[in-house]
């Protein structure tokens, strides 16, 4: 038979856990249709992947990509880390619904977008993904901060029971449209202010549908167990599954306290369905704050709205070249975003050792000096984590980006490498996979990774994007 593309010689590593096997692939019609000796068999274009890993598709389980797929359409970040699919619209934030008439507060101005690209609905957002794909699948969510912020004159204070019922629809309408769930950010001044009650009846139309509901929680430091609670709670009022985004213990004071937050976790999956997700690095970014606790240790400008100059420097150097103390200097260089070195390294491996953990690189794609998990997570925890630290051996850490990642967002026909899946594959080796991307230099593609294919498409092969957007916008569906 003449196929598409055959993958030759490699060694399958399939995203269930299972152990890797030699076998040929063959794609055809953006699906794999046979895997095995395919000696026999001719293709149009043939990989030679001798010596090297074939796996599926990266999944980041936790991005901010939902404006860069549309204005970045190559997603050179992702896919030259493997990355296949990405789950946009977390930590409360979506591309839409928007209004063309507000201004963006922080951190919902963190997904970049002009006025007039803004879609005022989550149906116009996704067909505008359709019409025009990226280099990678999207699977998106709708963000809580984002309605509140569409319905909200004033941010500060719960919302009322009309603007409850205003948002409630706007779900409504997101749902049907195809997101995959719904995110809240209350750590974020936009949603510090909302209820555990008006996160339940804004998101009441997740449960029909058993859509997801993924948070970045309240408190992630002293109060993190509270916040475990009230997001379980959530979950367990809706009858959904949640997602617990980026899980870590932030601030020195919570160093070892993932010794307290992970069985809390796994005897809750006991009783109801939870996951969560982890980037491999000690340093979180997000907009810059000036907050008790989030300027205590040391903190690196990514971006600055009045200060672009400042992007990659250390604000305790900021701080003393302009003679202000530290918050102040922060206060100056808003709105923007920061670096912060705030997660002990054993919580970090303690989290992503996990056996519910997936990857997610919480990848903030703004700015010259962003973040290096934007560039670098996937790789990481297969080089440094996996092959150098030995947390686990590389069948799991293909499955945490992959097999797993797709059974609990409910992606089907990805994350898994058998006939029949659609053709979302990475080749990658073993023995020199790394992430390249530092907080020095944190836009260096990662190495290692030989050739990507998007849905039957090669789209990265050997360090040159292929030039391929054959990404599709990915809806959920729950097994019955
Ligand atoms: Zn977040």
């Amino acid at each position: 038979m003449h196929m598409d593309l055959i993958i030759r010689n490699g060694t399958v590593i399939d995203g269930t856990k299972a152990p890797r096997y030699e076998a040929d692939v063959a794609v055809q019609d953006g699906r794999i249709v046979a895997i095995g000796d395919l000696s026999g068999h001719t293709a149009r274009q043939t990989i030679d992947a001798g010596g090297r890993i074939v796996a599926p598709g990266f999944i980041d389980s936790h991005t901010h990509d939902d404006t860069a797929v549309l204005s970045n359409p190559g997603m050179d970040f992702k896919v030259s880390q493997g990355v296949t699919t990405v789950v946009a619209g977390n930590c409360g934030i979506s591309a839409a619904p928007l209004r063309r008439d507000m201004d963006l507060p922080m951190p919902l101005a963190l997904v970049e977008t002009t006025p007039e690209a803004r879609f005022t609905t989550f149906a116009a957002y996704l067909a505008a993904m359709r019409a025009s794909p990226s280099s990678v699948n999207v699977a998106a969510m709708v963000g809580h901060s984002t309605l509140r912020a569409v319905v909200m004159p004033d941010l500060d204070r719960p919302a009322n029971a009309q603007e409850i019922a205003q948002m409630r629809e706007m779900v409504e309408e997101a749902m049907q449209a195809g997101a995959i769930g719904l995110s809240t950010g209350t750590f974020y001044p936009p949603a510090a202010a909302a209820t555990t009650e008006e996160i339940i009846e804004v998101g009441r139309p997740l449960t029909a549908r058993k859509a997801l509901y993924v948070t970045h929680m309240r408190d992630e430091g002293a109060r993190v167990m509270e916040s475990l609670e009230e997001t379980f709670r959530i979950g367990r009022e809706l009858d959904v599954p949640v997602v617990v985004s980026h899980h870590k213990a932030q601030g020195q004071p919570n160093f070892g306290r993932s010794k307290e937050t992970l069985p809390l976790i796994r005897e809750t999956m006991k009783h109801q369905c939870v996951s969560l997700d982890c980037y491999p690095y000690t340093a979180g970014s997000t907009m810059i704050r000036t907050d008790r606790g989030m300027l205590d240790g040391r903190v690196l400008i990514a971006s600055s709205e009045p200060h672009p100059g400042m992007a990659g420097r250390d604000l305790d150097d900021i701080a003393k070249e302009w003679g202000v103390a530290k918050d102040e200097a922060a206060r100056r260089l808003q709105p923007g975003s920061a670096i912060y070195f705030m997660m002990d390294e054993s919580d970090v491996q303690r989290i992503l050792a996990f056996d519910e953990t997936m990857i997610g690189s919480d990848g903030i794609p703004v700015g010259e000096k962003p973040h290096p998990r934007l560039w670098g997570t996937f790789p990481r925890v297969l080089g440094h984590y996996s092959r150098d630290v030995g947390l686990f051996p590389l069948e799991t850490a293909v499955w945490k980006m992959t097999g797993l990642t797709a059974r609990n967002f409910g992606l089907a026909g990805r994350g898994t490498l058998k006939v029949g899946q659609a053709a979302d594959i990475v080749v990658f080796d073993a023995a020199t996979v790394r992430d390249a991307a530092s907080y020095t230099h944190p836009t260096l593609p990662a190495e290692g990774i030989h050739a990507v294919i998007v849905n039957g498409a090669l789209t990265w092969s050997d360090g040159v994007h292929q030039g391929a957007r054959n990404g599709q916008v990915l809806t959920r569906s729950v097994p019955n």
